[in-house]
């Protein structure tokens, strides 16, 4: 028995019983000939939620009346503000309240929380990378090794797919942490690969680092609002994201940092300090010494960036409305109906490069065309559906599930039905 159908009145019925299809009226479309677009790019830039902008204009209300006082009155006391994020996002990365924080963004944090626990000590210096790792990882390990005095040839080691094979194979990951079991400090993964939309297992690589005594950090960029994280049970050291792509908070919003409490509670947990992760208690008395927060606001820097949260602010409660399960749920469904459509497209040379297994995905297929990755691209711009191109003939298809539909996805597949 097929779970779905390529018959379009599928879709409006999955659309009709679909608990979370309100959510997409929440959400402000880019136009394309009088009408909304379809929106396949969330794992790029989160569209925008209808209530940022009465998000803003509160904030904007608190500085004009209140000013300094901003700090302690008005409706988010921005002393507290990046505070009020955290509730929600411990929820979406599965986290403990305290282990969590909103502060500068993700790759300027994945710096800050290197710096903390990477220390290279003897021959135990070696750093555990996918290879196609997204650039600015990349680039950010390898000033790190150089900023320890070491070649970055040297320290990092970069797994790759099998020869012919696309993606990695999580008991060859396992077999390279236990490979350098006494070389290596450091574990450095994403969540999931940009290109490739891989989910890696995050509990699995974490048990494998600490049973050689290495450090589990993940890069969640792609993961955060899209596929629910148990990061306190599975013992993952830190975690860094960005909160542009699936939680819809604008170009360059503030990014999000996990710290097990077994590291934030420890004060001496190394780190480069500022003022706003020193305790409250102390931090106006502006005396001598550095007493760091016992969590993971620990690690702020700077006062709040209050401008660059609001938005994030917004966004997280239509999260706390949807719930990360449901919203999982749905996405699981909208992404297994968009590959049951394409495998019906017999008469086109594709490949979808993402993963089979729904629980190594997230929202996001892959699809790889040989031939005519650029025509098909452009045909879906022309024809109101956003998706991305990367070279060579890749076009990643993400369905958020907070604002794409059934519907949606099957207007995809009828363009490629009709025109390819
Ligand atoms: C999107 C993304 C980034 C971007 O980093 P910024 O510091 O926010 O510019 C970094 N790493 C990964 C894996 C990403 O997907």
């Amino acid at each position: 028995m097929e779970r779905f159908s390529t018959d379009r009145l599928y879709a409006t019925q999955a659309d009709h019983s679909d608990a979370l299809a309100s959510f997409k009226s929440e959400f402000h479309f880019p136009q394309h000939a009088g009408q909304d677009v379809i929106y396949f790019c969330g794992n790029s830039l989160g569209l925008q939620p209808k209530p940022t902008a009465a998000a803003f204009e509160t904030e904007l209300g608190s500085w004009r009346e209140l000013a300094v006082g901003g700090y302690f009155n008005g409706p988010n006391p921005w002393l507290y503000y990046h505070q009020f994020l955290s509730p929600t996002l411990a929820k979406i990365m599965g986290a403990q309240v305290q282990e969590i924080t909103a502060m500068n963004a993700l790759t300027v944090n994945l710096h800050l929380l290197m710096l903390s626990f990477y220390r290279p000590s003897g021959k135990r210096n070696k750093i555990l990378m996918e290879a196609g790792a997204f650039p600015s990882d990349q680039y950010a390990v390898e000033t790190l090794a150089r900023h320890h005095g070491l070649q970055p040839d040297e320290v990092i080691i970069e797994i790759a797919p099998l020869d012919g094979e696309k993606l990695l194979r999580t008991e060859d990951i396992l077999a390279t942490i236990s490979a350098h079991a006494d070389s290596l400090a450091m574990v450095l993964f994403g969540g999931i690969n940009y290109y490739t939309g891989q989910l890696f297992d995050i509990a699995a690589i974490t048990e494998a680092a600490h049973q050689v005594h290495a450090i589990a950090a993940f890069d969640l960029a792609h993961v955060a609002g899209n596929v629910p994280m148990q990061l306190h049970d599975w013992q993952v050291d830190f975690a860094v994201w960005c909160s542009y792509k699936y939680l819809n908070a604008g170009p360059g919003a503030v990014g999000g940092v996990f710290v097990h409490e077994r590291h934030a509670s420890d004060a001496n947990t190394p780190r480069l300090a500022g003022w706003w992760g020193n305790d409250e208690k102390t931090r106006f008395k502006m005396e001598k010494g550095f007493h760091p927060k016992t969590d993971a606001s620990g690690w702020n820097i700077s006062t709040s960036q209050v401008f660059n949260m609001v938005a994030l602010k917004a966004s997280l409660e239509q999260f706390e409305r949807a719930g990360m399960d449901r919203l999982r749920n749905k996405s699981l469904q909208l992404t297994a109906y968009l590959e049951f459509l394409l495998q019906q497209l017999s008469g086109l040379n594709f490949e979808i490069i993402t993963p089979k297994d729904a629980s190594s995905r997230g929202a996001q297929l892959s699809l790889y065309f040989p031939e005519q990755g650029k025509a098909i691209h452009q045909k879906m711009i022309d024809s109101g559906i956003i998706v991305d191109y990367r070279e060579p003939g890749v076009i990643r298809v993400a369905p958020a599930p907070l604002y794409c539909s059934f519907t949606d996805v099957h207007r995809f597949y009828e363009i490629l039905k009709e025109h390819f």
